[in-house]
């Protein structure tokens, strides 16, 4: 398992919960604003953690941490997955999974097997505008088969067992207000999802790009609330 990074404390990233954040490398997607280039690219300078010390310091930290979140690049590109949160659960932590939903197999698995407790699915923009959003697309046509996002989403809203948040990252430049009716529409009855600015970086895969206005946010939040009325703007 390819782990690029680790966050050791994070009120933020898993809930309700005070969590570590693991990071592993490498992506299927390459989203022009994605601020996580060289975990995505998998960057000389990112230094591989090994399974030992991910495991000795959850091991330090049982008695202070509750959760671990998963989150990418994108995690369930990863085969041996199942494996780490096996071993991760055995010492008596909760698991969140970050996903953008192409590998609904492997989601379908994990929550099978109850190996995960909670799941923030992205959903990069409106349907007709993935291809660009998620930066496949070339010379106008799109290259992406959303029908595994479009089966991640819907085994999401289909079962009981966890809870579980959309989630769209807002950037100016990709998202209008039709884009959100759009996407309310397609996600429409979920338990929960967050709209989330766009915050630039160094680390920006391509830089240039921009937040939304607060008023925007909260104009593209009230689209989305007659259709999932748990719509929540984040940070
Ligand atoms: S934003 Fe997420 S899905 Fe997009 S390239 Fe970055 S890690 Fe991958």
């Amino acid at each position: 398992m390819l782990i690029l990074g680790l966050t050791k404390t994070t009120l933020l990233d898993y809930p309700e919960h005070v969590a570590t954040t693991l990071f592993t490398g490498g992506c299927n997607f390459r989203c022009p604003y994605c601020h996580n280039r060289a975990l995505i690219l998998q960057d000389s300078t990112m230094q591989p953690l090994s399974e030992d010390e991910v495991f000795s310091f959850l091991l330090r930290r049982q008695h202070v941490l509750s959760g671990v979140c998963i989150t990418g690049g994108e995690p369930t590109l990863h085969p041996d997955l199942p494996d780490l949160i096996q071993r991760i659960r055995a010492l008596g932590y909760l698991v969140k999974l970050d996903t953008n939903g192409t590998n609904p197999q492997m989601l379908r698995t994990l929550l099978q097997d109850g190996l995960i407790d909670y799941c923030a699915m992205d959903i990069k923009n409106a349907p007709e505008k993935y291809a660009m959003t998620v930066g496949s697309h070339g010379n106008g046509e799109a290259l992406l088969d959303l029908s595994a996002v479009e089966e991640s989403v819907q085994t999401l809203l289909c079962q009981h067992k966890i809870p579980y948040e959309f989630r769209t990252t807002v950037v100016e430049e990709l998202h209008s207000a039709a884009d959100f009716l759009a996407i309310a529409r397609w996600i429409a009855g979920a338990h929960a999802y967050y709209l989330q600015s766009f915050v630039d970086s160094t680390g920006v895969l391509t830089p240039g790009f921009h937040a939304p206005s607060a008023e925007s946010m909260q104009s593209y939040a009230d689209l989305c609330r007659p259709y999932i009325p748990n719509t929540n703007i984040r940070g």
